[in-house]
């Protein structure tokens, strides 16, 4: 029984709202809870449209985060397919949809995710010029490989990031031939830095993929609205039926910046500025998931992270904390991959420049181990590569910042468990 005193709205049905509007009713709040979206689908995960489902193998039904039912039974109001287009802070209220409705908030949540880069280059509004964020972009490209595939023809990828390289995956997998555009000297470099990403540069090699580092995007060439080719700075043309622009994702912050919310600043990776409770400079106001900057207390630095463990967790941390019961959230950032038959994990956070020292425990050649990324003895990050069950006690030495041996954690018969404390 929805008790109408105190109205919480959530703008953003990802999983970082989907999350928030569950957590408020499983910690006993009896208010209205509104969930306002652009998108038309229920809430759903985003990381089956680069592998399962891109790929296949997983059901359109497998992605949603609850099932349709779900949100009347929970007396959650949803509003599909609305873009919410202002905020009034004074009167505390949002508009929203066609019509211009208003509707008041007591709380509000900001978990407006992120949107795919735009190449900004002759020939990026062609019809075979893609992106990948949303369920129906998967759709289309799940059409675009099949008839690649069938025809022998080629997909240029701008950007080996985790997207770009899924996709590579996915596409050498329905027969597609495979080129990869990327300026730095390796894949995922901002990630994972040069000594493993040579790794992911290997393993796509093994299948296929063809690489053109140190290079980007000029133009793409058509006719008729129809990709004929790519061409690159260094004056290289590939051949290309189609392009995925996979250049990284900016946060959806104009609504925020419009209501005069706190930014953070770009050199942090943007987004909305909030306190560690996840509270935006308006106390009323919260942000969570892809579009919140925060500040973590394990690495001295605002993040804003930008995967599906922060969304899931940094959507009901922000829930508690519009009811009052917010902690500092400080989870060690996490993410995943799978790509042929690499599946693997990362925790932590540790940019090119900030370890000194990459430790391999286990068998890199065979694609089956753990590599750590250190700074003074320091864990920072770690990397299961097909190797399982580790994330605990990797977490837990990020977590320490205890001192390790190095010989130690290098050697697989000295357990992980007797090194994290
Ligand atoms: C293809 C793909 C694969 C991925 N794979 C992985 C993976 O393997 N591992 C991993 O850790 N992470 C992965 N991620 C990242 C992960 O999916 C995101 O971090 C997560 O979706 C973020 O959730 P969110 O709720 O913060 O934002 P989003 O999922 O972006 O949801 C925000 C929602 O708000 C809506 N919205 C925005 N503005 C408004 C407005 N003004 N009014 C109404 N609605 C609005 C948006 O349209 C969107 O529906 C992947 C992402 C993509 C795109």
């Amino acid at each position: 029984m929805v008790d109408a005193d105190q109205t919480f709205v959530i703008v953003g049905g990802g999983l970082a709202g989907a999350k928030a509007a569950e957590t408020l009713r499983a910690e006993g709040f009896t208010g209205r809870v509104i969930l306002i979206c652009d998108e038309r689908d229920h809430p759903y995960e985003r990381p089956p449209l680069s592998k399962g489902y891109l790929l296949g193998k997983e059901e359109r039904d497998s992605v949603f985060v609850h099932e349709p039912a779900w949100y009347a039974q929970n007396d959650i109001e949803l509003h599909l397919g609305q873009t919410v287009v202002a905020i009034d802070r004074e009167a505390r209220s949002v508009r929203f949809g066609d019509d211009g409705t208003l509707v008041h908030y007591d709380k509000l949540l900001l978990v407006t995710g992120a949107e795919p880069r735009r190449l900004d280059i002759p020939g990026t509004g062609l019809a075979g010029v893609h992106h990948l964020r949303r369920l129906a972009h998967a759709e289309r490209l799940k059409g675009v490989l099949t008839a690649l595939g069938r025809d022998n023809g080629h997909l240029v990828i701008a950007g080996a990031g985790w997207i770009g390289l899924e996709v590579a995956a996915a596409a050498r997998e329905y027969g597609a031939e495979v080129t990869v555009v990327e300026p730095a000297a390796t894949p995922l470099h901002n990630v994972l830095g040069p000594e493993l990403g040579e790794l992911f540069a290997e393993l796509h090699g093994e299948h296929g993929v063809r690489f053109h580092f140190g290079a980007q995007l000029t133009e793409i060439v058509g006719q008729d609205g129809v990709v004929l080719a790519a061409r690159t700075d260094d004056g290289e043309e590939h051949p290309a039926h189609a392009v995925l622009a996979a250049i990284g994702a900016a946060p959806r912050t104009g609504l925020a910046e419009a209501a005069g919310l706190e930014m953070a600043d770009r050199a942090h990776g943007g987004g909305i500025a909030v306190d560690e409770q996840l509270r935006t400079s308006d106390p009323d106001i919260y942000a969570a998931g892809d579009v919140a900057s925060f500040p973590h207390g394990l690495f001295d630095t605002r993040l804003r992270v930008e995967h599906w463990a922060n969304a899931l967790n940094g959507g009901p941390a922000a829930a508690r904390s519009m009811l009052g019961r917010g902690t500092a959230y400080d989870r060690v950032p996490y993410f995943f991959s799978d790509q042929y038959d690499l599946g693997m994990e990362y925790s932590g956070w540790a940019p090119p420049g900030s370890y000194d020292q990459v430790v391999v425990r286990g068998d890199a050649g065979k694609r089956e181990f753990i590599a750590f990324w250190v700074k003074e003895g320091r864990v920072l990050a770690g990397m299961n590569v097909n190797v399982w069950d580790v994330t605990d006690p990797i977490q837990r030495m990020i977590r320490s910042g205890a001192q390790v041996d190095t010989d130690a954690l290098a050697d697989p018969h000295v357990p992980l468990e007797s090194l994290a404390r």
